[in-house]
């Protein structure tokens, strides 16, 4: 009968165990073998809450220190020169220096961490393998191994979890000498044999499967990689563990038949992602093989809807008896651990959600239900979630009239200016009174220890709302009057009273929910906690108004105003899963364009609008992309579009990938870009060759994430490469990104070098 299991739980711990732990070890407050201890004892407390909650294959290898994929390049051996030890063999250490590298004093010269990105859809960071053409790989490292026996001395049923060869190899990028004409597809010959070894030694610990994720085939991939999977697949074949392959995070389309047709023994697929795949997958798929479907799902916070399932699993269960295995869509690093924790939420939001350990409940009552319709347990199970969709789907306090009829009205006009950008300017120009080559920043201001104690103390009632104002103003004071003092064009109020540009929103707007400890891990020790996005969204009242006015108050010199976009507002939520995301945005734009028009009715006359995810909003698959790019640059111009000509409106991004979005870029239609380009020496402006980006841009001229400061002659060479490629009149110069990491003597010299930097190249153009 359906078998319940599970492709990963989070391993940060329901009170972030992991990360305390990790943080007091890396100040050496923890020793080794107290840090070990406490990581043998959540995966021990982690396989229990899973067991308890039903399932009955629990996966081993989803615990990391750090990442899970810099644990597969500890254990195959691919580690750069940079960071291997002179003797024996790697440690604790040399994974933690490759996570975040070593410091001048620490090591021979220090040595640089790895590059680190998200992880396809998510905004989980993952440190990518670095090899090298000559790139060797052999098994070095136990970690796998030891997990497995712990699990099996605890007395578990298991399925270890690894990353499969090609999405491994897709994850990592060829560097140093040969590496630009080297295809990184060549290692596959060379790596399987650890692979092979793998596979083997979890034979000879008594493993019957292995979960192998190879979520690369749900996105396009060249020809050569489709050859591969048949390759690799057909090599490890031989070995007597049997394979269950996972996808997750998309369909599979056009790989449908190269994964079902695999010499494996399961195939798990993201039925969340990608409904449509079933029951299209049972003509494909080989009659001795495992169906995994991947029903609760993993990315979010909601309770399933079980009834709509039922029918599906039903019928699943008549043509594959034995081989039906459930699971969540992916694994549940993307949850928080236990809504349990969560007694102070509202009783009705509260039996609308779900963290790992309930979807884990949900997907073994599936299993269960399946088994023995008739038990009453089950029944009663099944009652109370379908009261609970069913109170979720009537609430007053999720369906607001005012914001559908105010959605049901918009109209193309409200998505546009009213001029074209070529006549806005013109009008802007003559308000702004700004030099050439205006100089400003990103918005954010050092946080200080002083901010974040006076934002603790009015939050613990200490500070009454007076003081916290006061207190806030006064730091807003300071950051003016530096900002006037470097003589920078345009200023900003510093964002000092902002938690976070996401929840600092978030907490004023109404339909979002908050939880205490829903956090979900980020990179390494780092964790997020998103707010929940339940209803309609409105605004009850101006959220930035009070802050920029007084900013403005203490200058004769212009402040820029500043919010967050929709879509980064959508992003770094959990979003609704019961409307689309479109129309999140949407609501979330015609909240945040109230805002927009109260601070220009305010005059302000420059908003900025930071859109710091729209890039990573992306769908996996080039075929919905263009969808997505045009309702997230239409939700944009919803939120921005309500101003007359003559007030500038800003934006900003904060990767560095955006050659392939550039024209959606420029569908947002911002008066003024401002980008991160000085890590990759302007190298990105390269893409503005191709594109001809028709409004103002502020290509970062120095990098924020480090505490140095760049001296003017080498920010003015980079605006002078600038100049090369985006016409002087359009340029702006502005740090990289919000400087509130920084301290405040480095933010005043490197901000003082800026500004000189750009008088000097006005000087020489003029
Ligand atoms: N305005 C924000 C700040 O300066 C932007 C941050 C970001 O793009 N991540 O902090
Ligand atoms: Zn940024």
């Amino acid at each position: 009968m359906a078998l319940a299991h599970n492709l990963g739980f989070p391993r940060i711990g329901a009170d972030r165990e992991l990360k305390k732990a990790l943080e007091a070890h890396w100040h050496g407050e923890l020793d080794e073998a107290g840090l070990r201890a406490v990581g043998r004892e959540l995966r021990a407390t982690h396989w229990q809450l899973q067991q308890e909650a039903g399932i009955e294959l629990l996966p081993v290898g989803d615990f990391a220190w750090y990442d899970q994929v810099l644990t597969h390049s500890l254990m195959f051996g691919v580690i750069p020169q940079r960071f291997r030890p002179q003797h024996g063999a790697p440690s604790l250490d040399t994974l933690f220096s490759m996570a975040r590298g070593t410091a001048a004093d620490r090591c021979c010269g220090g040595a640089h961490a790895q590059e680190m990105t998200k992880w396809f859809d998510s905004n989980y960071h993952y440190l990518v393998p670095e090899f090298s053409v000559d790139q060797q790989f052999q098994l070095s490292w136990p970690q796998l191994f030891e997990e497995v026996d712990e699990a099996l001395a605890l007395g578990h049923q298991i399925k270890p979890v690894i990353i499969g060869p090609l999405t491994y190899l897709w994850l990592g990028k060829v560097k140093g000498a040969g590496a630009e004409a080297f295809d990184k597809l060549e290692l596959l010959e060379r790596l399987l044999p650890v692979y092979g070894e793998i596979l083997q030694r979890l034979a000879e610990q008594g493993v019957q499967w292995l979960q192998i994720d190879e979520p690369i085939l749900a996105l396009d991939l060249p020809q050569a990689w489709k050859s591969a999977f048949e390759r690799a697949y057909n090599l490890l074949q031989w070995s007597p563990l049997k394979k269950l392959l996972t996808t997750y995070f998309a369909g599979l389309e056009d790989n449908l038949g190269l994964a079902a047709g695999l010499p494996v023994d399961g195939l798990h697929i993201d039925l969340v992602r990608a409904p449509e795949q079933y029951p299209q997958i049972l003509d494909r798929l080989p009659a001795y093989k495992v169906l995994s479907l991947g029903v609760v799902d993993g990315r979010n916070i909601w309770r399933s809807d079980l009834d709509q399932l039922l029918p599906l699993l039903q019928d699943a269960q008549q043509r594959l008896g034995e081989r039906l295995w459930l699971a969540p869509s992916c694994s549940l690093l993307h949850c928080p651990v236990d809504l349990a924790r969560e007694p102070q939420l509202d009783t009705e939001l509260r039996s609308w959600l779900a963290f790992a350990v309930q979807k884990c409940a949900e997907v073994a009552l599936l299993a269960t239900a399946l088994k023995q319709p008739q038990d009453a347990d089950v029944q009663t199970a099944l009652a109370a979630s379908r009261a609970a969709r069913l109170s979720r789907r009537l609430s007053p306090r999720i369906h607001k009239p005012q914001v559908q009829a105010r959605l049901a009205a918009i109209s193309a006009r409200d998505t546009q200016r009213q001029s074209p950008f070529a006549q806005r300017i013109v009008q802007q120009r003559a308000l702004l009174q700004l030099p050439p080559l205006p100089t400003t920043s990103i918005g954010s201001f050092p946080q200080t220890a002083a901010i974040r104690q006076a934002r603790q103390a009015f939050k613990q009632g200490k500070l009454s709302a007076a003081e916290y104002a006061e207190a806030m103003q006064g730091q807003i004071r300071h950051a003016v009057q530096v900002q006037e003092r470097l003589g920078l064009d345009v200023l900003v109020h510093g964002e000092a009273e902002r938690n976070d540009m996401v929840e600092y929103f978030a907490e004023q707007l109404d339909g979002y929910a908050f939880t205490r400890f829903g956090w979900v891990q980020s990179y390494g020790s780092r964790c997020v906690k998103p707010a929940i996005i339940y209803g309609d969204i409105s605004r009850p009242k101006a959220m930035t108004l009070e802050w920029i006015t007084f900013a403005q108050s203490c200058t004769d010199k212009i402040i820029k105003g500043m919010l967050t976009g929709p879509v980064t507002m959508l992003m770094w939520s959990f979003a609704r899963d019961d409307i689309s995301r479109e129309q999140q945005a949407q609501q979330l734009a015609l909240a945040i364009r109230d805002e927009v028009l109260e601070l220009e009715a305010a005059g302000i006359k420059i908003i900025q609008i930071d859109e710091a995810a729209f890039r990573e909003g992306m769908p996996l698959r080039h075929a919905q992309q263009s969808a997505y790019l045009a309702w997230a640059s239409a939700a944009f111009r919803l939120c921005a579009s309500g101003v007359g000509d003559a007030t500038q409106i800003h934006t900003h991004m904060c990767y560095s990938e955006f050659n392939a979005v550039l024209d959606s870029i420029a569908a947002m239609d911002a008066d003024v870009i401002t980008i991160e380009t000085s890590r990759s020496d302007m190298q990105l402006l390269k893409a503005f060759e191709a594109f001809d980006y028709p409004n103002d841009i502020g290509p970062g001229v120095y990098d924020i994430h480090s505490p140095r400061v760049p001296d003017s002659a080498e920010m003015l060479k980079l605006l002078r490469k600038a100049v090369q490629l985006i016409p002087a009149e359009r340029l702006w110069v502005n740090p990289d990104c919000g400087l509130k990491t920084r301290g405040w003597p480095e933010t005043e010299a490197a901000l003082l070098n800026m500004v000189a930097a750009a008088k000097q190249l006005r000087a020489e153009l003029a």
